[in-house]
């Protein structure tokens, strides 16, 4: 299945939808964003990314920033933070360059590698458009943490492969439907930008209806 380019979703929503998708749903159906520190960190570190030069190659490695990528069998666009396109026989041919390059996209983040998937997810995600668009195959990236400034090596497996374009679907059932899953909430909740948006206490377990129910209930 390919999709349409007008309902193509954002790519960076996937690190929401795997952090929580209720959190996904309030920002990328719902239309509501809430800053926290977290938040302006991560945008700075983006900015920083994006603002430098566009292009420019040292060495072996061409460097572009902000490159505009989509992909119409997952249904998204995005951006890629920097590509570097490293020289290799194996490589594919860049337009005005001399020589194959295999690209490597490089995804900055704030603070340090997290336990969960949602960075690689990203990342992974951003390889699939890359390889549609190039016509070549990615089999690594990396992902820059902004707290310890260090790269750590993201492998393209097949099994992280399948979980972007199993979690791209169900981002799209979601879409369509206009669906926006119950709170569940968890220890993750704190560092969530839309705490205020959701109401987590107020609504877990609860209909707004029978909260203030009881909340009258208790008055009289
Ligand atoms: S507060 Fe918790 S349940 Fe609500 S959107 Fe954020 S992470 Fe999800």
């Amino acid at each position: 299945m390919v999709y349409n380019e007008d309902d193509y979703l954002l790519l960076s929503g996937i690190q929401h939808f795997a952090f929580c998708r209720r959190q996904w749903a309030l920002i990328h159906i719902e239309q509501k964003w809430e800053e926290n520190l977290r938040t302006v960190e991560g945008s700075i570190l983006h900015e920083r990314a994006h603002n430098e030069k566009l292009s420019e190659k040292r060495g072996g490695v061409i460097t572009t920033r902000g490159m505009a990528i989509k992909s119409s069998v997952l249904g998204v666009s995005g951006s890629c933070d920097i590509i570097e396109f490293h020289e290799d026989p194996n490589g594919i041919k860049i337009f005005g360059r001399r020589g194959k390059f295999i690209p490597l996209p490089v995804e900055y983040k704030r603070g340090h590698a997290k336990g969960s998937d949602a960075d690689r997810l990203q990342l992974c995600a951003q390889a699939i458009c890359l390889e549609e668009m190039l016509v070549c195959n990615i089999e690594r990236g990396c992902l820059f943490y902004g707290e310890t400034k260090r790269r750590e090596e993201v492998i393209f497996t097949e099994e992280l492969r399948a979980s972007v374009h199993k979690m791209m679907a169900e981002m799209h059932a979601y879409f369509n439907r206009r669906y926006t899953p119950k709170v569940k909430t968890g220890s993750f909740c704190k560092a969530c930008s839309l705490q205020d948006v959701c109401l987590p206490k107020l609504c877990n377990g609860k209909t707004v209806e029978s909260y203030i129910k009881g909340r009258l209930e208790e008055t009289i």
